[in-house]
């Protein structure tokens, strides 16, 4: 017998539709490249949306066309989500980082017939445009009058004249809720990038779990700041879950810099932001350095790469700001496990609580998880075993676009396919998980591994170290060992030896790093990793200064 409820597919548009409706005078905020701060609601929103999905109608697109964006945080950029997923195509977000070659690529994989950029990237659109080869339509997102003139991109046209030749009274149309609605490349460091490939189910489902109280606890009365870009894995979602909560969104255009970004949470009275562990170090270091306080700063979700504790230490114990660590990836829409206590914890000292919090946290309904051995056996959740780590569920890829990469999925005993998330892990009793590397980056000395992630940890914790990267190099002995290349903050001098001298008592002695090797910058990939295979290469020809004992 089936239930006897209405079948209403899940779709986009309805996110919109429900924030026009119940929150139609709820703000939103943008910082724009133009410089200024654009203000409207979620009411202007929608309509403008709707304005967008007749003018992708009105030209010659059918269902599932992929649009392309190259655009910061901002009002249109959120107006394309809705527009073109809502309409019934697919909005493929291209993060402008990368290399133009490999733009090119993923707009001709993705078989793009629209490109909608920021002016920011004009540059980047005259240089790729000879290589995209299915492009037909360029839209700038800007005024008539902002419209470059010779811009060398014949039939280029204003977002606003675009769109606003149309009537915002579009009805969205109903389809099939698995339809895809957005897609994204992985940042993959080897071979071509593979293609996650949303659908209007799963982005809304991941939509109402980021939103619940123990993952983001958003609501009606939260500012949310999404730093994450929005070309990168939906901004973690937020655009959607802000819709389905009425929350007021504070868009931070191109100005990543830790100024910007503190001006505009006070000046926004944002309680939420949401980023990368590298965008938070620039804001702490604004904050820090000028002896400024968050005045209306409540909570802030750090992810995509490992959260240092002392990022943590230094938002709770100096400013009042709640760290939620957050792990996902773009094959996971991206949220996989987020970080906050249980009841149990609330009595134990804040020690033993931030101890918790420096994990990656609990999975999230929805997603779920398993470690396993070399065998694909399932490993004990005791805090000590660590195995890869695979997952499955509703917002997690079955497979790639284009089927590219062949079957991604391991089968279990009973048939079910899981992900292999590349990274390896540990679970303890209370299921929170603990990332130790990534698989490809474990070191493994002697047989024994050591995180990576443990020695940059111990490395950030220092005072006079701002940014620090480990890396395994050869060792005769021990096939590998650990070094570490550290960024210093400006005007500090700790030597090699007193860093090492740190290590000693916060992990095992044959997990000391063997070497540090103080560097100007780190390299950073194109969504704000670490480009640990870049390192590897830099220091392929090192030899450790003398060839130790360990452990
Ligand atoms: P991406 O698909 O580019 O979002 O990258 C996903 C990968 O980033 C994951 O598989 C992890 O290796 C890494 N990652 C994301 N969040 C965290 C975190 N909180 N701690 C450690 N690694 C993380």
């Amino acid at each position: 017998m089936n239930g006897l409820m209405q079948s209403q597919p899940l779709l986009i548009s309805s996110l919109i539709e429900f924030a026009e409706r119940h929150h139609g005078d709820a703000e939103i905020v943008s910082r724009r490249v133009e410089g200024d701060i654009y203000r409207y609601t979620y009411r202007d929103s929608a309509s403008r949306a709707r304005q967008v999905a007749a003018a992708l109608d009105a030209m010659d697109l059918v269902f599932s066309d992929r649009v392309a964006t190259l655009a910061w945080n901002g009002y249109r950029h959120f107006e394309l989500y809705y527009g073109v997923s809502g309409s019934g195509r697919v909005l493929h977000t291209i993060n402008p980082r990368l290399h133009p070659d490999q733009i090119a690529w993923m707009a001709n994989h993705a078989e793009d017939q629209v490109l909608c950029f920021d002016l920011t990237f004009l540059p980047l659109v005259q240089a790729i445009r000879a290589k995209c080869n299915t492009i037909r339509h360029y839209i700038a997102l800007c005024d008539e009058d902002k419209l470059p003139k010779d811009s060398g991109i014949p039939g280029l046209i204003a977002y606003e004249s675009w769109m606003g030749a149309h009537s915002g009274n579009y009805a969205w149309p109903s389809f099939d809720e698995n339809s895809a609605s957005s897609m994204c490349y992985t940042s993959g460091t080897t071979g071509n990038p593979k293609a996650a490939m949303y659908s209007h189910r799963s982005t809304t489902l991941h939509a109402y779990a980021a939103a619940l109280p123990d993952v983001m606890g958003l609501s009606a009365r939260d500012a949310i700041l999404p730093v994450v870009p929005m070309f990168h894995v939906n901004a973690w979602g937020l655009p959607y879950s802000a819709a389905l909560t009425g929350a007021k969104v504070v868009f931070p255009g191109p100005a990543l810099d830790g100024k910007s970004v503190f001006e505009l949470i006070e000046a926004e009275k944002v309680s939420f932001a949401a980023g990368v562990p590298t965008v938070w170090q620039m804001l702490l270091g604004h904050a820090q350095a000028h002896g400024l306080k968050f005045s209306t700063l409540r909570r802030t979700v750090i992810g995509g790469s490992a959260c240092p504790p002392a990022m943590i230490h230094a938002f709770q114990e100096q400013y009042g700001v709640e760290v939620l660590h957050a792990w996902g990836m773009t094959e996971m829409s991206p949220l996989g496990t987020l970080c906050t206590l249980k009841n149990k914890h609330l009595t134990q000292s804040a020690e033993a609580q931030t101890a918790i919090r420096m994990k990656q946290g609990r999975a999230i309904f929805g997603v779920d998880m398993k470690i396993v051995d070399g065998n694909n056996e399932e490993l004990p959740w005791d805090g000590e075993a660590y195995g890869d780590l695979l997952v499955r569920g509703p917002w997690v890829v079955k497979e790639y676009f284009k089927s590219e990469g062949g079957d991604p999925l391991v089968a279990d005993s009973q048939g079910r396919g899981w992900f292999p998330t590349g990274d390896v892990a540990t679970i303890d009793a209370d299921g929170y998980l603990q990332i130790t590397d990534r698989s490809k980056d474990v070191i493994k000395s002697g047989g024994e591994w050591i995180s990576s992630i443990d020695i940059e940890n111990i490395a950030i914790a220092h005072p006079d170290i701002a940014m620090a990267a480990c890396v395994g190099v050869f060792h005769s002995k021990w096939d590998e060992r650990p070094i570490v290349a550290v960024v210093r903050k400006p005007n500090t001098e700790v030597s090699r030896e007193e860093l090492l001298k740190f290590y000693e008592g916060k992990t095992a002695k044959w997990q000391i790093p063997d070497d540090v090797i103080f560097v100007e910058a780190i390299p950073i990939g194109p969504t704000g990793k670490v480009l640990k295979a870049k390192l590897r290469d830099q220091f392929k020809d090192y030899r450790l200064p003398i060839v130790g004992q360990k452990p």
